[in-house]
């Protein structure tokens, strides 16, 4: 499914381009602009690191930038409600379903 970030991202690449000079550039810095946006905005598998003897049993790090969001002795249980990386706003996925 398309989120409104994709969706502006295909408006943008598929528009006629406006004549003059500067056209191309700039619209290949918006459109890099809103792939960021669009990647930031599709959630993405957390990666669950098991820590041995610990008595918190996992850490759930940010797929993307690497940052710990949480500890947890039960990474798909009741802490779904961090939705977002704090450090880069990645949109985390915390199902276990391999897709
Ligand atoms: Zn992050």
């Amino acid at each position: 499914m398309l989120n409104k970030y994709q969706i502006a991202m295909n408006v943008v690449r598929e528009r006629p381009k406006m004549s003059g000079f500067s056209s191309q550039n700039t619209d290949d810095i918006h459109l890099s602009i809103l792939q960021e946006l669009v990647e930031k905005a599709t959630p993405k598998k957390i990666i669950i690191k098991d820590i041995k003897g610990s008595y918190i049993k996992f850490r759930i790090y940010c797929p993307t930038c690497g940052k710990i969001v949480d500890r947890t002795n039960n990474p798909y249980g009741n802490m779904l409600d961090i939705k977002y990386c704090d450090q880069c706003g990645q949109k985390l996925d915390w199902s276990d379903k391999n897709d």
